[in-house]
């Protein structure tokens, strides 16, 4: 994959999270005591897997710091 910034091939490797950490996206930030998949436009990109740390597939140019990953 090359990236759409600098058009150089992009790094394969993987996005993850420290131990206990999952990725989500959503219209905005989740208030810390609410349910985060309660928030307007949730969308899980990582499920948590017990005993792995969260990852995902992802690509990386360093030039640009642009990390890309399909979920
Ligand atoms: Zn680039």
């Amino acid at each position: 994959m090359n990236c759409p910034i600098c058009n150089q091939e992009m790094k394969k490797g993987y996005l993850f999270t420290t131990k206990d950490g999952a990725f989500s996206f959503a219209d905005a930030v989740p208030r810390m005591l609410q349910n985060a998949r309660t928030e307007e436009g949730f969308i899980e990109i990582t499920p948590i897997k017990a005993g792995q740390r969260v990852h995902i597939e992802a690509y990386c140019c360093e030039t640009c710091r642009l990390v890309q990953f399909r979920y």
